[in-house]
């Protein structure tokens, strides 16, 4: 490391993304994207917006994008002023950990969790701690009550990842209020597939920011956009990070194709649902193999089997030519993550798995 630079950078442990294979013919399950594609009226969008407009600036508020956010949960009370966007939520995230910088109390999150958490808390100097998870490796609420002062915010995805598991509404409106006096993010990046988003709470609890993403259930995830949605002051704290950062979040493209795939409700719906139904089949599947599924409501399930070693059957399957993710932690070394693919790509794993069991 170059010592020109701070000796804090030194210290960093960056995230290692999932990785992205060039061999075109592989059955890749392992970085949780749709297998849909994006809506075509999203692709359209986008394609207008590549020509000579390029020379412009974009909206530095990606306006017609938290215009299309807010129309959809209008209902709820949401306007434009409760809603902010990045460059994926792994951009908006690492605002909200800019908006605690040096937070003088530590941030509470699930020991086996999104890794991208303790990265950023390194990044920006934030204190955390690390809370293990229930025996059944969901997330218990009860864990983030009673710490009072000792703790300057909570982050958790809903449902969470790499486990899948889902925390009811219910507990966490107990978690919102039995923390009135420090933020709670709640990151929903695989909320549309079975889980119930957060967002209504919002008008009632002015400490909850939500957190969702394009990538997953608009298929999006090459164009980058994540956006959040709480009350108006937690906005503009973000408004002022983003501000000192960069003011163009978003490119012309990205807001144009992110605003068309907000819109077309009725593609997201039915892909959404072909996940979900693809997800209940390959569970079938695997368990009638022998393998423990976690109970999930992502576009993915967390399985592990008693008889066979995690690591050895994901090299095997990569032998095969299939990716699925393996995680090296300790509680979770015997489960594989596995991406709901098409029913064809999920047929290809549980074909190859039967030849290894
Ligand atoms: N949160 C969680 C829990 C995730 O798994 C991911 C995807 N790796 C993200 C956020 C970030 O997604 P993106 O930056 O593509 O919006």
């Amino acid at each position: 490391m170059s010592k020109f630079w701070s000796p804090i950078v030194s210290r960093l442990t960056p995230y290692t993304p999932g990785e992205q294979p060039k061999i075109a013919n592989l059955v890749k399950l392992n970085t949780n994207e749709n297998p849909y594609g994006p809506s075509p009226r999203a692709v359209e969008a986008i394609r207008r917006e590549i020509g000579d407009s390029l020379r412009l600036y974009p909206n530095p508020d990606a306006e017609p994008l938290k215009i299309a956010i807010a129309k959809r949960h209008e209902l709820q009370g949401i306007t434009t002023r409760e809603v902010f966007v990045g460059n994926g939520s792994d951009e908006v995230l690492a605002h909200a950990f800019q908006a605690l910088l040096k937070h003088g109390a530590p941030i509470l999150f699930p020991d086996i969790t999104y890794s991208f958490y303790p990265t950023y808390a390194g990044l920006y100097e934030v204190d955390y701690k690390a809370t293990p998870l229930a025996d059944d490796f969901t997330i218990r609420a009860d864990d983030y009550l009673g710490h009072g002062e000792a703790i300057g915010g909570i982050i958790f995805p809903n449902p969470n990842a790499p486990t899948g598991c889902l925390m009811p509404l219910a507990g966490i409106e107990r978690i919102l209020q039995g923390n009135p006096g420090r933020v709670v993010i709640v990151d929903e990046a695989y909320i549309d597939f079975g889980g119930e988003t957060a967002i209504p709470l919002v008008a009632r609890y002015p400490n909850l920011l939500v957190v969702q993403t394009l990538s997953k259930s608009r298929s999006l995830a090459g164009l980058r956009v994540g956006f959040a949605v709480g009350h108006a002051d937690l906005i503009d704290a973000l408004e002022r990070v983003k501000n000192s950062f960069n003011s163009y979040p978003l490119d012309r493209p990205a807001i144009a194709g992110a605003t068309a795939a907000i819109e077309d409700e009725a593609y997201f719906l039915r892909t959404c649902q072909a996940v979900i139904t693809s997800r209940e089949k390959l569970v079938a599947q695997l368990s009638e193999l022998g393998f423990e599924v976690l109970p999930s409501a992502a576009n993915f399930v967390f399985a592990r089997h008693a008889q066979h070693d995690a690591a050895k059957l994901a090299a095997g399957l990569r032998a095969d030519g299939i990716i699925v993710r393996h995680f090296s932690h300790a509680r979770i070394n015997q489960f594989l993550r596995i991406t709901i693919g098409t029913d064809v790509a999920c047929q290809t794993l549980v074909d190859a798995l039967k030849k290894q069991l």
